[in-house]
């Protein structure tokens, strides 16, 4: 068997990886998931997934990059009253991440993007990458605009033709869209339910936990979601990261 047409880092061998570096493979990008609830109708693996699916459309796109295997469970407390959900603390999530990115660094990689896609890991991310660009020699690209995420995950909606606004996007038409793009028979179409509607406040969501605001964990209408919205919805965001990244690993590159 010859080599799989993969940018998954973890499907291939050590000699390929090598070769793959040698000729001029120098970005990783890393999505930084979650294990926690996400609504009666989609399982907790959802941040996890999306972050895997972004890593490779987006090391795919960009052509010379791989996509490590996401970094999970990540900081979920706001989310342990409902049954499954795993969480670990900052520090241990950054401490992974600072793992990660050495070890990549080793290796001989020059630019590594952290992409996480589950609210409670922004913070973690955003305090670290710094702290780890300066111990490492490679380029710490983070992706960690969530506002910007969460109006791109909107207009995904409305380019789909689904006037629905989130505030705040967790398990509701957006979440729930994307999923039925990538992974249709996760969701239980039988379970969909409306949630909170109408503007969070995300400082209590993060305090005082999601139950505070949303009994069945959801936040907006999943019965809003389409499938072709969630590939408007990927097609953005990827479009999204590949342009930062090229900025980005432009503006450290020697003239
Ligand atoms: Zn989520």
């Amino acid at each position: 068997m010859t080599a799989p047409d993969t940018v998954r880092l973890a499907e291939l061998t050590w000699p390929e990886v090598g070769r793959a570096i040698e000729s001029g493979t120098d970005t990783v990008v890393i999505g930084v998931g979650a294990i926690e609830q996400h609504g009666p109708h989609l399982p907790l693996v959802v941040d996890t997934l999306t972050s895997e699916t972004y890593s490779r459309r987006v090391a795919e796109e960009l052509g010379d990059a791989l996509a490590a295997p996401p970094v999970r469970p990540g900081c979920s407390g706001h989310h342990m009253e409902f049954p499954g959900t795993i969480t670990v603390p900052p520090a241990v999530l950054m401490d992974t991440l600072r793992a990660y990115c050495r070890s990549l660094d080793e290796h001989g990689f020059e630019h590594l993007v952290l992409l996480p896609t589950h609210g409670g890991n922004f913070a973690p991310v955003d305090t670290v990458a710094p702290e780890i660009a300066r111990e490492i020699d490679a380029s710490v690209i983070a992706l960690s605009d969530l506002d910007e995420q969460m109006e791109l995950m909107n207009e995904g909606l409305r380019a789909a033709g689904v006037e629905y606004e989130e505030p705040v996007i967790h398990a509701g038409a957006a979440e729930t869209a994307i999923l039925l793009a990538v992974a249709e028979g996760l969701v239980r179409t039988e379970e969909l339910e409306l949630g909170h509607e109408g503007p969070v406040s995300v400082t209590r969501l993060l305090s005082q936990g999601f139950e505070s605001i949303t009994e069945n964990g959801v936040l907006g209408d999943p019965r809003e979601a389409t499938a072709e919205a969630g590939e408007e919805i990927l097609d953005r965001l990827t479009a999204a990261y590949v342009e930062r990244i090229e900025r980005e690993r432009a503006a450290v590159e020697p003239e």
